[in-house]
C-alpha cells in the first residue's frame, strides 16, 4: 500500500472508501447514503445509519476479548495518585454514571456541561453522555467564570458536571467556586450539578441543585444503562472555540462521521496496533483530547493514559517515567510543550527507557526545526509534526505512517490525509502556483468528522468558513500556507485575527472586548506576537481615557480583569498604554503594522496611516516590552 494509493482512493471513490472504514465498527442499523451533501455546505455523513459511539468505544471491547485490558491509565503526579481502568471496569463505571444522569432526566439530545480536571472520572462522564445520547460540552477547566456562563448560555444544558479543584504545578486549582459563579451569571437556570469531591477545596454545596458524585451514583447508578440507538448525524458534542468575532463559536460534532474518521485515523495516521499504549498529554477540554485521549484510543481499544499536571512538575522526566513505566508506544504532545522541555537538559528525558516509543505527534501550532530537531534526538523517535483544527476533529495534513511512512520535511506536516482536498489559493479561491503563499483551503465536501454546523447559528456556520470567497464553495481553515513542488504543504499562521497561544486559540476580538470594557479605557488592542515558548503571546496596546493614570496599578487591574473574564490562558505578556493606535484614514487600526513592528519586521506599506506619530509611538513601546524581556 502506498500514500498516493490510499489517498487517491479516498478522493476518487469516497463513498467505497468510507463505507469500508465504517464497517469496521458497529452499527444497530446500516446507513442507505454515505455522503447526503444534497444541502451543501451542510455535509451529512452515513445518513439513515444508526450507532452509539459509547457502545463502540467500550461495549465493544469490554464485553469482547478486552475485557481484562487496561482501557485508561491515569496518572497524577501531582495528587500522587494513579489509576488503572480496565475496559470492564470502565463499562460498568460508565453503565453506573449514566445511570445517574438518566435518573436526573438527561436523555437524547439534552446538553450536559462538563467542568472537570484531568480525572478519570472526565472520560467516564463524557462516554456516560454518549451512552445516553446526550450532548456533551466540555468546557476547560481553566476558563473563568464569564467564559463558562457564557457557555451555559449558549449550549443551555441540563445538568453541570464538575469538581472541587484540579491540580497544576503543586497548586490546588478551585473549581466549584467558579461553576456557582457561573450559574449564578447565567440566565439559563441548571437544574443539577453533581460535584466529584477530591477533598482539595471548599464546597459549599447548595442543597437540591447539588449532588455528590459517589452519592449520585450509590443511589442512581445503575448496572447497565441500555446505549441510546443514535441517528449518524446526531451531535455527540459541542466544543466551543475562539473565531474572529468575540462570542466563542460552539463547534457541533456528528456521531457515526466522527466515530468512523477517528478510528481509521488510529489505523492509518497513527499506526496504531492492538496492545498499544497512547498517551495524549493535552488536556479533555481541548478537541485533541477529546479525539485522542478519549475517543480515538477508545474505539480502537487500545490503552489510553490521562495525565494531570504539566510536563515539568516535580521535574521534566516525569513524563518519561511514565513512558518507561507502561511502555508507552506513542505520545502525542504540543510544540510548546516541547519548548518547554527543551530550556531543561537532555538528560530529564535520556535517562528513561523510552525504547517502547514508535511515533511523537505534535500538533496545535507551528513546529519549528530546532524543536523538531531536539525532540527527535532526545528521545530517538520519529517526530511527526501534523495539523488540525477543534473544526475538523481529526488530522488534516499529516504524514501516514499507518499507509506508508512519506520522508519528514521539518517544518512541514507533510501532505493532505485521506479524504481532505486541500489547496493553496488566492483571495478569488484560484489556486496558486506550487511555492506561492496563499490561504488553505479544503475544497468541499468536508470528510467524515468535521464539524456539522455552530451550535444554534447555521449562518455563522456557512459565514466563517465558506463565505470567505465570493464565487466558490471553499472551506476556508483560517490560516495560510504553501503547497511545495513534492506536493507537502507548509503552515503559515493565521490568516485572521485569531491567537494561538500555546496551541490555544484564542480571538483578537475577545480580549479587545475585556480591554474596552474597563471604565479607564478608551481604545485598546490585542495582538499575537511571536514568543520563544508558547509559538505567539498577547500583548495588549491600550489608550487610556484623558485623565486616567497610566500606572502598573491599571495595568494589574486590566491582566487581573483579561484572566477573570477569559481565563488565565489569556494573560497578555504586556501591557503597554499609548496616546493613539496607528489607524488607517477610515479609521481601521493597522494590526499589520502593529504587529510587524512588534516582531521586528518590516512594515511594508503604511501610506494610509492617518498619524505617523502613532508609528513611533507604538514603536517605543513595543521596544521597551522587549527590553523587559531580555
Ligand atoms: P485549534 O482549533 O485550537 O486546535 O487551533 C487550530 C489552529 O492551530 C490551526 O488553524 C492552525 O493555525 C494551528 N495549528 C494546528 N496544528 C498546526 C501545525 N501542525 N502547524 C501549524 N499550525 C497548526
Amino acid at each position: 500500500m502506498t500514500y498516493e494509493s490510499v489517498y487517491n482512493a479516498s478522493i476518487k471513490t469516497p463513498d467505497k472508501f468510507w463505507a469500508d472504514a465504517a464497517e469496521q465498527l458497529h452499527w444497530y442499523e446500516r446507513w442507505d447514503e454515505v455522503l447526503d451533501n444534497s444541502n451543501e455546505p451542510f455535509y451529512r455523513w452515513f445518513v439513515g445509519g444508526k450507532t452509539n459511539i459509547c457502545y463502540n468505544a467500550v461495549d465493544r471491547h469490554a464485553l469482547g476479548s478486552k475485557r481484562g485490558q487496561a482501557a485508561i491509565i491515569w496518572e497524577s503526579p501531582e495528587s500522587g495518585k494513579k489509576r488503572i481502568l480496565t475496559y470492564f471496569e470502565l463499562y460498568r463505571e460508565v453503565n453506573k454514571f449514566a445511570g445517574v444522569l438518566k435518573n436526573l432526566g438527561v436523555g437524547k439530545g439534552d446538553r450536559v456541561v462538563i467542568y472537570l480536571p484531568m480525572v478519570v472520572e472526565a472520560a467516564i462522564a463524557m462516554l456516560a453522555c454518549a451512552r445516553v445520547g446526550a450532548i456533551h460540552s466540555v468546557v476547560f477547566a481553566g476558563f473563568s467564570y464569564e467564559s463558562m456562563a457564557e457557555r451555559i448560555d449558549d449550549a443551555k444544558p441540563k445538568v453541570v458536571l464538575l469538581a472541587d479543584a484540579g491540580l497544576r504545578a503543586g497548586k490546588v486549582v478551585p473549581l466549584k467556586g467558579i461553576v456557582d459563579k457561573a450559574i449564578e451569571k447565567a440566565e439559563h437556570k441548571i437544574e443539577h450539578c453533581v460535584v466529584l469531591d477530591r477533598g482539595y477545596a471548599e464546597l459549599n454545596m447548595v442543597p437540591e441543585r447539588d449532588l455528590d458524585w459517589y452519592e449520585a451514583i450509590e443511589e442512581k447508578g445503575q448496572f447497565f444503562v441500555e446505549p441510546e440507538e443514535m441517528e449518524s448525524s446526531d451531535p455527540s458534542y459541542i466544543l466551543y472555540t475562539s473565531g474572529t468575532t468575540g462570542k466563542p463559536k460552539g463547534v457541533v460534532r456528528d456521531t457515526g462521521g466522527y466515530m468512523v474518521a477517528l478510528h481509521n485515523s488510529m489505523e492509518q495516521i497513527y499506526d496504531v496496533n492492538d496492545g498499544d499504549v497512547y498517551f495524549t498529554t493535552s488536556d479533555i477540554g481541548w478537541v485533541v483530547g477529546h479525539s485522542y485521549i478519549v475517543y480515538g484510543p477508545l474505539l480502537r481499544g487500545v490503552t489510553t493514559v490521562m495525565y494531570e499536571g504539566t510536563p515539568i512538575h516535580p521535574d521534566p522526566s516525569v513524563w518519561w517515567e511514565i513512558v518507561e513505566k507502561y511502555g508507552i508506544t506513542h505520545v502525542f504532545s504540543s510544540p510548546t510543550a516541547f519548548r518547554i522541555l527543551r530550556k531543561h537538559p537532555e538528560k530529564y528525558l535520556k535517562t528513561h527507557d523510552s525504547s517502547s516509543l514508535k511515533y511523537l505527534f505534535l500538533a496545535g501550532e507551528p513546529l519549528d526545526d530546532s524543536t523538531w530537531n531536539w525532540a527527535a534526538d532526545a528521545l530517538d523517535v520519529k517526530v511527526i509534526d501534523h495539523y488540525w483544527q477543534t473544526e475538523s476533529g481529526w488530522p488534516m495534513l499529516s504524514n501516514m505512517p499507518g499507509v506508508e511512512a512519506l520522508p519528514i520535511k521539518p517544518g512541514s506536516p507533510t501532505k493532505p490525509v485521506v479524504g481532505y482536498k486541500i489547496k493553496v489559493v488566492n483571495p478569488d479561491g484560484d489556486q496558486v502556483p506550487n511555492g506561492q503563499k496563499g490561504f488553505l483551503v479544503v475544497e468541499p465536501p468536508l470528510p467524515p468528522g468535521n464539524l456539522l454546523t455552530i451550535w444554534g447559528n447555521d449562518e455563522r456556520y456557512k459565514n466563517s468558513y465558506f463565505g470567505f470567497f465570493q464565487n466558490k464553495l471553499l472551506y476556508m481553515t483560517g490560516d495560510y500556507g504553501i503547497e511545495d513542488q513534492d506536493g507537502y504543504f507548509w503552515v503559515l499562521g493565521r490568516a485572521d485575527e485569531v491567537i494561538n497561544v500555546a496551541g490555544h486559540r484564542l480571538g483578537t476580538r475577545e480580549v479587545e472586548e475585556v480591554i474596552s470594557s474597563h471604565p479607564a479605557v478608551a481604545e485598546g488592542m490585542a495582538i499575537g506576537v511571536k514568543d520563544e515558548i508558547k509559538g505567539q503571546a498577547i500583548i495588549c496596546l491600550i489608550v487610556l481615557k484623558d485623565g486616567q493614570n497610566a500606572d502598573d496599578e491599571k495595568r494589574k487591574e486590566l491582566r487581573n480583569l483579561i484572566r477573570e473574564k477569559i481565563g488565565p490562558v489569556a494573560t497578555p505578556r504586556d501591557i503597554k498604554f499609548v496616546t493613539m493606535l496607528p489607524k488607517t484614514r477610515s479609521g481601521k487600526i493597522m494590526r499589520r503594522v502593529i504587529k510587524a513592528v512588534a516582531e521586528g519586521e518590516s512594515m511594508g506599506d503604511i501610506s494610509t496611516i492617518e498619524d505617523g506619530a502613532s508609528i513611533d509611538e507604538v514603536m517605543n513601546a513595543v521596544e521597551s516590552m522587549q527590553e523587559e524581556l531580555t
